[in-house]
């Protein structure tokens, strides 16, 4: 049987595809940073690749020391490129010098076997061996990268190095049992099953690009729904991710949901006294001692500044107070400490129930007003619902305090 296709159109087609998968990746390169040696290198493995094609396709028109010769070692130097690409993406130490030191291995072994065509299945097997090879190297560092990634993009990049591995490994088995069949002219491998490897071919720089840059594109969604919800000093939430958080738990029934309003005592002082760094450090301390207070359910986030927040969920009033009061208490006993540095610091906090408001913003609203009842009573306490009536009466009681029902 001749070739299912018209190989020399195939590889044209193909190789200027590699040319706009090489440009792609190449401009793309800067839309994430840690992966950009990755796609540069990618952006090259596809010109490669495009240069081979092209090579193969303008057989018989050109020179065989370059149709063959040069169009046989572009071909795995594409891979050996790719294989560098895929350390880089999977952040394993790059080895741009063994690449180069493969390459020339390569070019030597091509040079050696000359241009001619009678060793034909010999050149097709030695290409397989490496291009697969080298495909089969790549899926033990994707695997390992598995978990850190996004999903499905990773599982794709999976199954393409295992698509290309088979592929070669069948031309392999295939020429070593039935020969390899050549176009009429004998320029071309031919038969059913060469001329769909040679079509995978034609379009692998689209799915090795596609792939890419879905497995970049994903890197950069999951970074920009991490800096979206996650504080960048604490690592607790965002206000924004909390909000979506309280929103989802006030649509339930059950026990008593709260939010908590936390503010530091005196933080600009310590500011003041120690710099900002050390400010920075305290707020991290406060951040893990929240952090280890919580229940499983209950969440944290950092509202802004010195100001932090928390929903948290008892079977009660009094549990959630004792919760909040049991929080009070343990950054009272938990001073930050660094070498022989000691800050002691204290904290308000303003508790509302759910049941309190309709929506997260008067919780939180309400909170923060007791926060501010806190701070008049004399900071390092907490003010719930109880205190905060309690204060009121006492407040219109004794008119020269400075607690209105207002603030309640
Ligand atoms: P109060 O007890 O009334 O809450 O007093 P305070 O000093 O804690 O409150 P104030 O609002 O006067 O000051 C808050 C300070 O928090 C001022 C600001 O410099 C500091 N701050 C806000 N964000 C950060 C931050 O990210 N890092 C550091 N180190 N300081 C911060
Ligand atoms: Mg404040
Ligand atoms: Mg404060």
């Amino acid at each position: 049987m001749g070739a299912l296709f018209d190989l020399r159109t195939l590889f044209l087609i193909g190789s200027l595809a590699g040319g706009i998968c090489a440009v792609t990746l190449f401009a793309s390169r800067r839309i994430h940073r840690p992966s950009e040696s990755g796609l540069a290198w990618a952006a090259v493995s596809q010109l490669l690749f495009s240069l081979s094609m092209l090579m193969i396709s303008l057989r018989g028109i050109i020179p065989d020391w370059l149709s063959v010769v040069l169009g046989n070692t572009t071909g795995p130097a594409g891979m050996i490129v790719l294989y560098e690409s895929i350390r880089r993406l999977c952040q394993m130490p790059p080895r741009p010098g063994s690449a180069v030191t493969a390459i020339a291995a390569v070019m030597s072994l091509q040079i050696l076997l000359g241009p001619s065509l009678d060793l034909f299945a010999t050149r097709l097997q030695i290409t397989s061996a490496i291009q697969g090879g080298y495909a089969a190297l790549m899926l033990p560092l994707l695997r390992r990268r598995l978990p850190a990634d996004p999903r499905v993009p990773m599982l794709c990049a999976i199954g393409l190095a295992g698509f290309f591995v088979g592929v070669h490994l069948t031309r392999l088995l295939w020429i070593a049992a039935f020969g390899a069949q050549t176009s009429p002219d004998g320029q071309f491998a031919a038969g059913l099953l060469q001329s769909l490897i040679a079509a995978t071919f034609t379009l692998a720089p689209m799915m090795h690009a596609m792939v890419l840059m879905s497995l970049v594109n994903g890197r950069i969604s999951a970074d920009l729904r991490r800096i979206a919800t996650t504080d960048d000093l604490t690592g607790l939430a965002t206000r924004r991710h909390f909000f979506g958080r309280v929103r989802e738990r006030l649509g339930r029934e059950g026990s008593s949901v709260a939010v908590l309003m936390l503010d530091l005592d005196w933080f600009k002082q310590v500011n003041d006294r120690y710099g900002h760094k050390i400010g920075d450090r305290v707020l991290v301390h406060f951040a893990c001692l929240l952090r280890s207070s919580l229940a499983a359910g209950d969440h944290a986030a950092r509202y802004g500044g010195e100001e932090f927040c928390a929903l948290i969920e008892r079977a009660t009033e009094e549990q959630v107070r004792a919760a909040a009061q049991a929080l009070c208490d343990a950054v009272r006993a938990s001073p930050f400490e660094q070498d022989s540095l000691t800050i002691p610091i204290t904290v308000s906090i303003g508790v509302a129930l759910a049941r309190e408001g309709g929506s997260v913003e008067e919780l939180v609203s309400i909170a923060d007003r007791r926060v501010y009842l806190a701070k008049a009573m004399g900071r390092d306490r907490v003010v719930d619902r109880t205190s905060a009536k309690r204060a009121a009466a006492a407040g219109r009681e004794h008119a020269s305090l400075p607690l209105h029902s207002a603030v309640v």
